[in-house]
């Protein structure tokens, strides 16, 4: 008997070993971990075929050392998954199949939870006064918790919650307030699903509950649009609870930064069974439990970000992205892919329904709508009584801006400030200036390992790249004429922050971009003084513009929006007709009306015209419109070779090669182009190239790449360099 498995190496194939000793061949089955030994190392490798010894000469086969667990880790169906994932993105196999896994369970962590101990409150427990308790804080805050969360809990999710935790709940057990008992699963909830009723939906939101939950056991791809505020979360509980209902999973997958501890907070609050989360900020062992749960079938609801996709789910029943546009879905290093088109097909191969949810779906998405492959259910209007906010350009050309503000906007702040109400300016760049140049002989602060200019970071003193880790102190002459007169060029947020004390001394303004909130618990603490109106203006960048909900704000500002304007990459206007409609959702979220204003010195530009006279909607089709006439996706399909070196000529030599390659072999019709350099062509010290190969055929363009990538291989110039090949890239 022969193992073939998967190793996570740059190598697109699998390797075979023999069983170890001693182990159990009635046991082995694809989708377990097994230890192997590689070169010099040990690797942790997954089996995926199981082979008889006639197949190949096992006179040379290496022995396994060990199996890792008692029972697969993946099914037949996730194995599925991940092989088709392999043959689409062209990446090694190992890398793919890991990836599925949590880092612990990669690094060869035992399943077997080290003491996974259940607990739950007695009736004598629930009963408790807390006055009781006067004089044990610790148990009584632990009594308190535990009286909130309803549901049992395991020792892991205790220690998540409090530091010091064995002492207290030793002594509620003592006092017969709290019990160990078993492990929760999906069976023992069936009696109570929901803990708290759900909302009544309204016309809309009930045709797309029912449209939905008519169909729950057949695959389809559904896009909710709604705008923010519409009640696509709503629509979301109502539908998970009638899966859950069918005793099936749910995976939720959200953008890192919407998955907020005030979303979960909603989900725990209307679900009386387990929910477990996944993303970056958990440590790796509460990944590995969150992820075992689901694997189990023991937890019927996962909300995780793009690294949870994969999570087994043997008893699936529906799968949910929301913000399906965020570009934080693709990943885009290592083993790229973009988790809402394999969501798309996990749902297809289990025969369940997907729902994506946006505010401003992608043009892709729109596409397959048009083309009958997606149903479209909108929610129109904003739940509740909430109005929708008015979108206006703020045409700023000869203006005499006050640190990028101009004399309109200033008394359109005053005014909302006078009415006690809050402000919201947005601008996508942090620092105080994105350029320091000599005034007498123009010199320019550049990195020396990128193309491009250091950041002014005045309150730190410092000059930064912000594509490297690269940093100085602020220089106080001119590195070129030794003249004093530095001028920070541009605008950042700190530079607006300090307009602002002085524009408005009376009113309390905070800054919200990932210099001011990467204190752990800062970002918090600023949201929460703007709920409870201690702040009069919030200024901030991307942070902003998606998750928070500041119901208080009447008027939001995008202080620049040209700069969106002229990017050559053709995602750009999509990218920022959706920035403006997600920042423009912060505004008058509850009874006040809000109002958006852009200032520009672009005020007859079509994208921006589009967008505020006739909608996303109108905007969308007209951009679809020009990719269909350049022939770029989705009326094509793209995959891009990325080739990075300190040596700037290896870099662009490979490419070349790589050209060559096919243009000799095959006239299939792939538009090869470049290589050209990056938009950054160096960056930390790297050179960077990229060569784009696009047809109109999906099938085409995959089947040269299934002959390309060995012969890549074989190229000298490849072994010089470093690269990758992104399929469907969403940055050139
Ligand atoms: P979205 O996810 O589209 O931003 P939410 O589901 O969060 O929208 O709903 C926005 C707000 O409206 C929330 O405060 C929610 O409680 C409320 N809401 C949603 N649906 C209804 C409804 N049918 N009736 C009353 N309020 C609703
Ligand atoms: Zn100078
Ligand atoms: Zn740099």
């Amino acid at each position: 008997m022969i193992l073939s498995v998967a190793i996570p190496i740059p190598l697109n194939h699998l390797f075979d070993y023999l069983p170890p000793d001693n182990c159990n061949l009635q046991q082995l089955k694809a989708g377990l971990r097994v230890k192997v030994p590689f070169g010099k190392q040990t690797k942790i490798a997954v089996l995926i075929k199981i082979k008889t010894g006639d197949e190949c000469d096992i006179s040379k086969l290496k022995q396994a050392e060990a199996i890792l667990d008692a029972e697969p880790l993946l099914s037949s169906k996730d194995i599925q998954l991940l092989n088709w994932a392999k043959y689409y993105y062209h990446h090694p196999i190992g890398d793919v199949f890991i990836s599925a896994f949590p880092t612990a369970l990669r690094k060869g962590k035992s399943t077997e939870p080290k003491s996974s101990t259940y607990f739950q409150l007695t009736a004598t427990g629930k009963a408790a006064d807390d006055s009781l308790l006067h004089n044990a804080p610790k148990q009584l805050a632990l009594l308190k918790f535990l009286k909130s969360q309803k549901n049992t809990l395991s020792n892991v999710e205790i220690a998540t919650h409090f530091k010091l935790w064995r002492a207290p709940l030793k002594a509620l057990i003592n006092k017969d307030y709290v019990r160990t008992c078993n492990a929760p699963g999906i069976s023992d909830q069936n009696s109570l699903i929901t803990q708290q009723t759900s909302l009544t939906a309204n016309a809309q939101q009930l045709t797309a509950i029912q449209s939905i939950t008519s169909q729950l056991d057949q695959f389809a791809v559904y896009l909710l649009e709604g705008v923010t505020g519409s009640g696509k979360t709503e629509v979301y509980l109502q539908i998970i609870e009638k899966v859950l209902a069918r005793n099936q999973q749910v995976l939720v997958l959200l953008p890192e930064i919407t998955l907020t501890p005030q979303l979960e907070a909603r989900f725990k609050q209307r679900f009386a069974v387990p929910i477990e989360t996944y993303h970056s900020q958990h440590s790796e062992s509460q990944r590995q439990s969150a992820w075992l749960a689901m694997q189990k079938g023991n937890s019927p609801i996962m909300l995780g970000t793009r690294s949870a996709l994969f999570t087994p789910m043997p008893k699936a029943g529906l799968i949910i992205l929301d913000e399906e546009h965020d570009a934080s879905f693709k990943q885009q290093e290592g083993f790229r892919f973009s988790a809402r088109d394999v969501a798309i097909v996990r749902a297809k191969m289990l025969n369940i329904p997907i729902i994506l949810g946006s505010a401003t779906p992608s043009l892709e998405s729109l596409y397959n709508v048009d083309k009958k492959r997606y149903q479209l259910l909108r929610l129109p209007h904003r739940a509740g009584n909430a109005t929708p906010p008015r979108l206006a350009l703020l045409d700023i050309r000869n203006q005499s801006l006050q640190e990028g503000l101009s004399p309109q906007l200033i008394r359109d702040i005053q005014r909302t400030l006078a009415k006690k109400e809050q402000v919201l300016l947005f601008l996508n760049r942090r620092g105080f200036a994105p350029t320091l140049i000599c005034h007498s002989c123009g010199w320019v602060a550049q990195c020396s390992r990128c193309d491009a200019n250091l950041v002014v970071h005045y309150q730190q003193q410092k000059l930064r790249c912000h594509h490297c880790a690269c940093e100085q102190a602020l220089p106080r002459q001119c590195i070129a004429c030794k003249s004093e007169e530095l001028k920070p060029l541009g605008l950042g947020t700190e530079r607006v922050e300090s307009a602002l004390h002085y524009l408005f001394p009376e009113h309390k303004s905070v800054r919200l971009d990932r210099d001011s909130t990467q204190r752990k618990g800062a970002l918090d603490q600023h949201l929460a003084a703007i709920n409870q109106g201690q702040v009069d203006i919030i200024l901030g960048t991307q942070m902003l513009a998606k998750g928070h909900h500041f119901p208080n704000v009447t008027l939001v500002v995008l202080l620049d929006v040209d700069s969106g304007l002229f990017s050559i990459d053709f995602h750009a206007p999509e990218r920022l007709a959706q920035l403006i409609i997600q920042v423009a959702g912060r505004a008058g979220r509850a009874e006040k009306k809000g109002r958006v204003i852009m200032q520009t010195r672009q005020p007859e530009h079509p994208l921006l015209n589009t967008l505020i006279l006739h909608g996303y909607q109108a905007f969308a089709k007209a951009a679809l419109a020009e990719r269909k006439s350049a022939e770029l996706p989705p009326y094509s399909y793209q995959a891009l070779l990325r080739s990075t070196s300190h040596e700037k000529d290896s870099a662009f030599e490979f490419l070349l090669a790589v050209a060559e390659l096919i243009n000799s072999h095959t006239s299939n019709g792939t538009l090869v182009l470049g290589p050209v350099a990056a938009p950054m062509a160096k960056r930390a010290g790297q050179f960077r190239y990229q060569l784009l190969l696009q047809h109109k055929k999906r099938k085409q363009l995959h089947l040269l790449l299934n002959w390309l990538m060995p012969e890549i291989l074989k190229l000298k110039q490849a072994r010089k360099i470093r690269w990758s090949l992104d399929i469907d890239p969403i940055d050139l």
